[in-house]
């Protein structure tokens, strides 16, 4: 077996990943079908219906992400969007994906979140038993939505817990909305609880915006990407020990860096900050995890150590509980 084939059969942790964003198109297809709504397909796909068409930047992608999220309307929907990011995880090596489940999107399109947490919890033990792919819940609040509308996201979140399989609470959306701080009573109330903390920052805004985020008391920050260029900020995270979700070929897409080359990662890395590499929204961007580390190996000088030191870093970064973390960390181990 050639040393490269060996790599690409690595065990890999994905920490930062949308369910709503890896809805493959064939079921966006079919959701359009079941409701009608053959509009959200024929603007959000290729003529053929094969793959999602490109974004052209940052609102446009907000956009595109709304009309895919308005198809998911009950259980079922999200059931079997669960079982297809397994099916799509299993394929690439993954073995435990932390992912993102909009609460505060569920809350406006009227979607009772519980019988949905039981129905992702559901498919969830069916991907592990399958796939052996490990599946736990981040629920997500909507920071243009304010904080109000946050606080019902994590106590949605709190009531289904860890027995449905939730185990993190973060905000996502536009993080140029409200400042970071307005949520770390929030964050504060969600650690107390045993959940992870994640904001996501320095996708749009800046390194300051970062900053804001890890003095707000996230564990982990989503994208991080603008304080790669800040040695203060890098310095700040490393020393409050805040572990970066870096999306390189995410922020591709939506422009937040020109070129994957251009991506600050390896500035993560000499400051020490912990960070893995994720995918954000793999359907809408045509990303898969496997790829996204052989184009760091290429194009950003990610070596095979860091590559595993990383998988190592997001799973003390997770909020997986202890029996599950232990039974990763011996398959990475054994790896
Ligand atoms: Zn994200």
């Amino acid at each position: 077996m050639s040393e490269q084939f060996q790599d690409r059969r690595r065990a890999l942790l994905e920490l930062h990943v949308h369910l709503e964003g890896s809805l493959a198109p064939e079921l966006l297809r079919a959701l359009a079908e079941r409701y009608g709504q053959p509009g959200v397909p024929a603007a959000c796909l290729t003529p053929d219906g094969s793959r999602y068409l490109p974004v052209a930047g940052f609102a446009q992608f907000l956009e595109r992400y709304k009309a895919v999220v308005s198809l998911l309307r009950t259980p079922r929907d999200y059931h079997e969007a669960a079982l297809g990011l397994g099916a799509a995880l299993a394929g690439q090596g993954v073995i435990y994906a932390e992912v993102t489940v909009g609460y505060g999107v569920m809350h406006r399109q009227g979607v009772a979140v519980a019988p949905v947490q039981f129905a992702l919890h559901e498919a969830a033990a069916q991907v592990a038993q399958e796939r052996g792919v490990r599946l736990l819940w981040q629920a997500d609040a909507v920071r243009q939505w304010g904080v109000d509308a946050a606080w019902k996201a994590l106590e949605a979140a709190l009531r289904c817990g860890p027995g449905l399989g939730v185990v993190a609470f973060g905000v996502g959306g536009d993080e140029t909305a409200l400042p970071a701080g307005d949520f770390a009573p929030l964050l504060a109330a969600a650690a107390r609880e045993g959940f992870g903390t994640t904001l996501h920052a320095g996708e749009t805004g800046g390194a300051g915006s970062v900053r804001e985020a890890v003095l707000a008391g996230a564990r982990r920050i989503g994208h991080a990407t603008s304080a790669g260029a800040a040695p203060e900020v890098l310095a700040l995270m490393a020393a409050a020990g805040v572990f970066a979700e870096l999306c390189p070929g995410s922020n591709v897409a939506t422009g937040a860096v020109a070129w994957f080359e251009e991506h600050p990662l390896r500035a993560f890395l000499e400051a020490g900050v912990p960070c893995c590499l994720n995918t954000d929204d793999p359907a809408l961007f045509g990303l898969s995890l496997r790829g996204e580390y052989d184009r760091a190996r290429e194009g950003l000088g990610l070596l095979e150590a860091e590559e595993r030191r990383m998988q190592l870093q997001a799973l003390a970064a997770c909020s997986a509980p202890m029996d599950m973390r232990a039974d990763i960390g011996d398959r990475l181990v054994a790896d």
